[in-house]
């Protein structure tokens, strides 16, 4: 047993030492343990400090704090404390006064040894029982905090059952009420009346099972504080004009008024649009369901804070003990009652919520069989005059007057069957009634059912009017696709309308930014969808003659454009006539109005056709593949006098000859002057900017004045090269020769490198041509210089000096190599016959000089030169002399 701590309390200190002596045994055996205080205020700190004890064994006369005030104090603060009171025997009204205070039992002094043992044990065993009861009680707490607990999660897992149920029963109840709508409709065919009724009844159980899901996830979002509110400031009054019209077709063929009471001026309320809406589809919609015949009739008041909305009918009425529960979920009136009219229950409950979200609240008054009035109310914006009505719609009301699409003129599309959709849904069922509802119309509807597929819908078949959307696909959500039509097409060129079940805000956000034109949250009402669809369609259509219109402008505005740009490119070629720059320019001028990676020219040079000018080669290899590109293409564009394109593609075998080895999109274009072709202009650029026909023009057009161009620099380079060569021989001419020599000379000098002259004359020549006359004198000239030409090299100046005599510089050549060129320069002469008609043979003498210290100009080599060939002619000819060697007899 557990030991008890008792504590004694007593000014007398022999007092203390008694109680020792007498339980020495069970304090001894642990079975009780003391504590002692001298008065009250004493006792409780020890009780507060101890904090386990279980029994006081108190005196009643004490000073500081007795022992009644003690009790009293014990009473409050350690209740389960079992207490015996020792005290005087005359003392017996305190004892009673301690007894009625609580407590357990009491002892008169002098103290009896044996009655205080037994007092002792009979209160132990009261403190065991209060153990045994504080246990059970315990246990009992515990275990009904578990059931709680049980039952808050057991709410909760059925509140997230239901959300999410609700959520899923939200696409197949849509798809159940379009279908059968668009069947009622006659979207596969007609339907007998018996039939539409049948289909009518599928569509409005759809209907209203549809708003009981929403109301589920209402509350369900109530239960969790998700529901957001977006208060602003509203005017009531076309808002109720709204719902009122909505209301109407629930009325039916009831002989029932909806009416409203509106004074002329009324502040507005701070509240949220959307949903004072559905607390008023609540409110009017209960009353027409309520109300048999008569009238419903909604009024407004206001006093210096809050708007009143009442919604008054003349119907069944509800008993006044029920005014309470019919706004509990899921609370109806008796069956007996409202059996006819169905619901869940919910709508009330619901109702209230939002009202009190807003800071209104809700108020019945009700007779029964006469009718009812529930008033709601709204704080007014605070400081806000009165509003004057307005006849014109709220803009802010636009998107629901498309609600009223049938009473309403919608602009209809142009042309009635002209349009194509194309509907992009996971969900079968979803497609169907898009497809359904738009065909009916007259539309062409395709309906893919992923993302992926829905790309590739509009890739290969782009000429679509509006694309439909839905948001939660798998692989690629709706937002995805979007953007990604977006890259390709304009917010008129492909009209986007988003359809999905996620009706927030921040989804809607979503749409707009990634590239979505509008927006409808499901379940949609098919006549929003229709009227939503074609204003887009109509938009469409009007942007498309718009940019028609301006694209005409625009193609004349070009055409004055190109001819300036040609002035411009004309002006800028014929500013120089060396034929390099020209190419130059060219590519430069053409590169802003024709963007191209590389680019070459090949010009024909009588019988090849050279490499003029190439930019944006990188690679040498690509270079020479392109020149061979541009070779195959002359022929190609000698038959077009205009720019040709090569949509070129590595993978396609057919152009294999062009093996460029990336893929790439080529234009050449050819140059033409005087109806012959002289070059082409070949253009790369990489893959997948191909080259459009525009460009093409642009650069056919161009090409022709850079013929021009080329041309005339082509002339001039021919011009100048007369200028320095001799007619007769193609040799440098005098003066020309001169002057390379002289460059030749100077270098040599400054450079210190050898330098030498050879001067050749035509052995008998006048002889030649006093016996077979000028005609093969020159051609025997034109022979020689030929074969100097060969027997050169390229760095060597040769020039025709004058009648039969030509001089040679060879630059970088000493004495010993000079003189074996001269050689064979007299070797080359001599070995065939000079001339195609007459059988000569001719030969020549040859005069050798190297420059050294002595020679001061190239007139003074030549002369040295001139003289060894002097004395070669006296050696008797057909020889060659060195000048040194010449010089010595
Ligand atoms: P539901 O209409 O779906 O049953 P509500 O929460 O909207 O659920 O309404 C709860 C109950 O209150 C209804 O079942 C009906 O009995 C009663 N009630 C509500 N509005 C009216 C009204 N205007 N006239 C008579 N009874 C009403």
């Amino acid at each position: 047993m557990m030991k008890a701590k008792i504590l004694v309390v007593d000014d007398e200190p022999p007092f203390e030492l008694m109680i020792r002596k007498i339980f020495r045994k069970e304090i001894n055996e642990n079975q009780y343990a003391f504590f002692f205080a001298r008065n009250g205020e004493d006792a409780l700190h020890t009780l507060e400090e101890i904090g386990d004890i279980e029994m006081l064994l108190t005196d009643i006369n004490m000073p500081v704090m007795d022992g009644l005030a003690l009790m009293a104090e014990v009473e409050k603060r350690f209740p389960d404390l079992v207490t015996i009171v020792i005290s005087a025997y005359g003392d017996i009204q305190n004892i009673r006064k301690t007894m009625n205070a609580g407590a357990f039992d009491f002892l008169v002094k002098p103290l009896s040894r044996e009655d205080l043992k037994m007092t002792l044990v009979k209160a132990m065993k009261q403190i065991l029982k209060n153990r045994e009861l504080q246990q059970a009680y315990r246990e009992k707490e515990l275990a009904q905090r578990e059931l709680v607990d049980n039952l808050k999660r057991m709410d909760r897992t059925k509140d997230e059952f239901l959300t999410s149920v609700s959520h899923e029963l939200l696409t197949p109840l849509n798809g159940i009420v379009g279908i059968a709508d668009s069947l009622a409709d006659g979207a596969v065919g007609p339907v007998s009346d018996d039939m539409c009724d049948n289909l009518q009844m599928i569509v409005s159980s759809g209907k209203r099972l549809t708003s009981l899901v929403h109301d589920i996830l209402d509350i369900s979002k109530m239960k969790n504080s998700e529901l957001k509110l977006m208060t602003q400031p509203l005017d009531l009054r076309p808002v109720i004009e709204v719902v009122l019209s909505l209301s109407q077709p629930l009325v039916g063929i009831k002989p029932l008024v909806l009416r409203k009471e509106f004074p002329t001026s009324f502040p507005r309320v701070l509240a949220d649009e959307n949903r004072v809406e559905q607390i008023l589809h609540n409110l009017i919609g209960n009353a027409v369901k309520y109300t048999p015949s008569g009238e419903v009739c909604v009024f407004l008041e206001h006093d210096e804070s809050n708007a009143y909305i009442s919604i008054r009918d003349s119907g069944i009425g509800i008993p006044e003990h029920k005014f309470e529960a019919i706004f509990m979920p899921f609370e109806q009136m008796d069956g007996s009652m409202t059996r006819p009219y169905g619901g869940a229950g919910l709508g009330l409950s619901i109702t209230r919520q939002l009202v009190q979200l807003q800071n209104g609240q809700i108020d019945l008054k009700s007779e029964v069989g006469k009718g009812s009035t529930f008033t709601f109310s709204l704080p007014l914006v605070p400081g806000d005059g009165p509003v004057i009505a307005d006849p014109v719609v709220a803009p802010n009301l636009v998107h629901e007057v498309r609600h009223l699409e049938k009473s309403v003129d919608m602009p209809q599309p142009v042309t009635e069957n002209g349009f194509r959709i194309l509907a992009v849904d996971d969900e079968p069922v979803n497609q169907r009634v898009l497809q359904n509802q738009f065909t009916i119309e007259g539309y062409h509807v395709d309906t893919v059912g992923s993302g992926y597929e829905a790309l590739e819908a509009v890739a290969t078949n782009a000429c679509y009017d509006l694309v439909l959307l839905d948001v939660m696909m798998p692989g690629l959500n709706g937002f995805d696709v979007c953007r990604k039509l977006r890259e390709n097409f304009s917010l008129v060129e492909l009209p986007i309308l988003i359809l999905t079940a996620k009706n927030h805000t921040r989804a809607y956000l979503e749409g707009i930014s990634c590239g979505a034109n509008d927006y409808l949250a499901k379940p949609f009402d098919k006549s929003e969808l229709m009227a939503r669809a074609k204003t887009l369609l109509s938009l469409r259509q009007a942007v498309a003659q718009t940019i028609e219109h301006t694209r005409h402008l625009e193609s004349e505005r070009l055409k004055r454009g190109l001819a300036e740009n040609l002035r411009k490119i004309t002006e800028t070629l014929t500013s120089t006539l060396e034929l390099k720059e020209v190419l130059a320019r060219f590519l430069e001028c053409l590169a802003p109005v024709c963007f191209y990676s590389r680019a070459l020219i090949v010009l024909k040079k009588q019988d090849r056709v050279e490499l003029a000018i190439a930019k944006g080669f990188g690679d040498d290899s690509v270079l020479t593949s392109s020149h061979q590109v541009a070779e195959t293409f002359l022929p190609l564009t000698e038959a077009h006098d205009e720019a040709l394109v090569i949509n070129y593609d590595s993978s396609e075998s057919n152009h294999g000859a062009l093996s460029i080895g990336i893929e790439v999109s080529l234009v050449a274009a050819p140059f033409f002057t005087k109806g012959i072709q002289i070059g082409l202009i070949l253009l790369e650029r990489d893959k997948p900017r191909k080259f459009r026909p525009q460009e093409c023009e642009l650069l056919s057009a161009f090409a022709g004045q850079a013929a021009i161009a080329i041309e005339n620099a082509q002339l001039f380079e021919k011009v100048q090269v007369m200028a320095k060569t001799e007619e007769l021989t193609g040799l440098n001419n005098r003066r020309h020769f001169f002057s390379l020599g002289n460059d030749a000379f100077e270098h040599a000098v400054s450079e210190g490198r050898p330098l030498s002259a050879i001067m050749l004359d035509v052995d008998h020549f006048k002889m030649c041509n006093d016996t077979y006359g000028h005609a093969v004198g020159d051609e025997v000239l034109q022979t020689v210089a030929k074969r100097i030409m060969i027997a050169c090299r390229r760095s060597d100046i040769l020039g025709r000096y004058g009648g039969e005599e030509f001089a040679i510089i060879l630059p970088d050549t000493t004495l010993e190599v000079a003189k074996d060129v001269a050689e064979r320069l007299r070797i080359e002469i001599q070995k065939n016959q000079a001339s195609r008609k007459e059988n000569i043979k001719i030969t020549a003498s040859l005069g050798v000089a190297e420059l050294d210290r002595t020679v001061h100009n190239l007139g003074e080599l030549l002369q040295r030169a001139d003289v060894a060939l002097y004395r070669a002619k006296e050696k008797g000819r057909n020889c060659s002399l060195t000048y040194p060697e010449a010089q010595v007899p």
